[in-house]
């Protein structure tokens, strides 16, 4: 096995119920053990577990849950029974378990943040195996993260992880459809997430793999930026834990950027909704992300939604990809009037002192390359 390191285990719920429709408990005791013999070999271990609304919908034994309603109250039933189940395992190796429940709403003021990265660093320090889920009880839509896969790099993120393992009912990211498709190949390194790829992983999951793949690819670009090593594998396979560590499994590898990011770009990865878009010229485009320059007034053409000085808005192209998103320095009817300016008429325009960056780069992460 290679160097100690701390690793951020995502198990979705097909690899939870071996893909039957409750949890299956030879499946999580041999993922137990597994997990103790990372952390007998000095790796720190964090699961995020899903299963809880499979869980509560095997415990009422109804085929409900289809409404986000239903939804919340199978989770907040099956929540317990999924903890219990990690505890009760744990517990046969002498590991104590701590749950975290987390929604975006705790990952977007940097506060909160904080405190939930100093409080999952504390168990961590203590040997406690932290189970992380969403709080599928009160996550309504406009705070939830929606998927496990986007959650486990946020956990990473938080974590200060070096690698997530998204296991999975795949070995990895086929060419093809590996289902009904022969000739389909596992793509065995990926250096950046790329338009291609997500074509090939679909939106629905009938193109590839199964149907997360797309929020999977998410996971790895956010991730990966992040300065995390990301592995997709199949969560069944013998010893995959040790075999992943040991770079002997069948899986896909998303490799981590080289230029290590700090601490407030980390969260600006992955804590903040944004409520705004600027779009800029390709000039500045070109500048921010070849050059690691701040956005200046001069390079915005238009400014939409709303937002407040110090909200987190996107840098989008003309064509409307988004290729960065950073902490702007004015609010949107400012910025309106500040559009186009050159920096040195910007307190003419605005009847205010104001810095030249719009977006200063330090508080900036780049989303896509150009
Ligand atoms: N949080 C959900 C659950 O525990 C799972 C979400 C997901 O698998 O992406 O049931």
């Amino acid at each position: 096995m290679e160097q100690k390191s701390t690793v951020v285990i995502k198990l979705g719920t097909s690899v939870l119920t071996a893909g039957t429709k409750r949890l299956n408990k030879p499946r999580m005791i041999e993922l137990v053990r597994q997990c103790v013999e990372l952390k007998r070999a000095g790796h720190q271990v964090i699961i995020v577990s899903s299963g809880a609304v499979a869980a509560g919908r095997d415990v009422l034994n109804t085929e409900i849950g289809h409404s986000l309603a239903e939804k919340q109250m199978l989770a907040a039933v099956g929540q317990g029974q999924l903890i219990h189940l990690w505890q009760s395992l744990f517990a046969i190796y002498d590991l104590p378990v701590a749950q975290m429940l987390l929604t975006r709403a705790d990952l977007e003021h940097r506060e909160r943040y904080l405190t939930a990265r100093d409080m999952l660093l504390q168990l961590l320090s203590h040997e406690v195996i932290p189970i992380i889920n969403e709080n599928d009880a009160v996550a309504t839509t406009e705070i939830k993260v929606g998927d496990n896969d986007n959650l486990s790099a946020y956990v990473a993120i938080l974590a200060n992880a070096d690698k997530l393992l998204l296991l999975t009912d795949q070995h990895g990211l086929f060419t093809q459809d590996p289902r009904n498709n022969p000739n389909a190949q596992l793509i065995d390194k990926v250096e950046r997430v790329n338009d291609e790829l997500r074509a090939l992983a679909g939106d629905s999951g009938t193109a590839l793999g199964t149907g997360g793949m797309s929020t999977k690819l998410q996971a790895a670009d956010i991730a990966q930026r992040a300065g995390v090593d990301v592995i997709i594998a199949k969560g069944s396979e013998d010893n995959i834990l040790n075999r992943v560590l040991s770079h002997t499994a069948k899986s896909t590898t998303f490799v981590r950027f080289e230029a290590p990011i700090g601490g407030r770009k980390r969260w600006l990865l992955s804590g903040p909704k944004s409520t705004g878009r600027v779009v800029c010229d390709d000039g500045a485009i070109e500048a921010i992300c070849n050059r690691g320059a701040s956005l200046l007034a001069k390079g915005v053409i238009a400014v939409e939604g709303r937002f407040q000085r110090g909200d987190l808005v996107q840098i989008v192209t003309q064509a409307g990809l988004i290729i960065a998103q950073g902490l702007c320095n004015l609010d949107d009817p400012a910025l309106q009037l500040a559009k186009g300016c050159h920096s040195r008429e910007l307190e003419d325009v605005l009847g205010y002192a104001c810095s030249s960056e719009i977006i200063h780069r330090d508080n900036l992460v780049i989303l896509a390359s150009v």
